[in-house]
């Protein structure tokens, strides 16, 4: 249904002017368009993080943090989880753990994926666990972690993806919670990066081919 896919940024959409925002000066003739303007990114989150309460919100909240990045991510849902979670009264407690994998080289995956980190995730026995992801794209960091985190017999997974990127034959598996289903290009902004650039950019972007050659390593 509607509610469970996002919001659907069609494949044609070409995104807005990026003069038509405010951004880091540093980063001009390096974008493209703006696909998501934070504005729009921080309301679609407090959506989810309505949906997350009311779901999962009971007790303890076990947040898997996945970095580098998930962090802006993962800091605006669970200030709007416990947000939402005050002005309701509910009596919810959260725990963030931050968790880093490594598979990007330029704008390309690579085969190899590493969890970096920490080795012991033993406090998630027996707890609601939400991994907070900000972008699925072939869904196999999703798999990865998914396979790891259940070795340590948590009580409930569920998945937070802010993007889901549509690719041909898709993720196999959809994020529980999805902010925005978006064309299969590669996006910087709101901490994800290209080659560790355009963290600092708060909104999602696509990367220019000019950028791309500036920041390639
Ligand atoms: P997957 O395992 O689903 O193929 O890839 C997920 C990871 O690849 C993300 O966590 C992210 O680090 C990286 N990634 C995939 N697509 C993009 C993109 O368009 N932009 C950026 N910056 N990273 C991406």
């Amino acid at each position: 249904g509607r509610k469970e896919q996002g919001v659907v940024i069609e494949e044609g959409w070409p995104g807005y002017d990026l003069e038509l925002f405010n951004y880091p000066e540093h980063y001009r003739g390096d974008i493209d368009s703006v696909l998501i303007p934070h504005g729009v990114i921080m309301n679609r989150i407090e959506c989810l993080a309505r949906d997350i309460l009311e779901e999962i919100g009971h007790h303890t909240l076990m947040v898997l943090c996945v970095l580098k990045g998930g962090y802006k991510f993962c800091a605006d849902l669970v200030d709007s989880i416990k947000a939402q979670s005050h002005s309701t009264n509910s009596k919810l407690t959260t725990r963030v753990e931050f968790i880093r994998l490594k598979s990007y080289l330029n704008d390309h995956s690579t085969e190899d994926l590493h969890i970096i980190g920490p080795e012991d995730l033993s406090m998630l026995k027996g707890k609601n666990v939400l991994i907070v992801e900000a972008i699925v794209d072939t869904g196999k960091t999703m798999k990865a972690l998914l396979q790891h985190v259940e070795m340590f017999q948590p009580k409930a997974v569920k998945v937070a993806g802010l993007l889901v990127k549509r690719v041909p034959n898709g993720p196999g598996t959809l994020p529980d919670y999805v902010g925005f289903v978006i064309p299969n290009r590669f996006v910087v902004g709101y901490a994800l990066d290209y080659n560790e650039y355009f963290r600092d950019l708060n909104h999602i972007c696509v990367i220019s081919e000019t950028g791309k050659l500036k920041y390639k390593v």
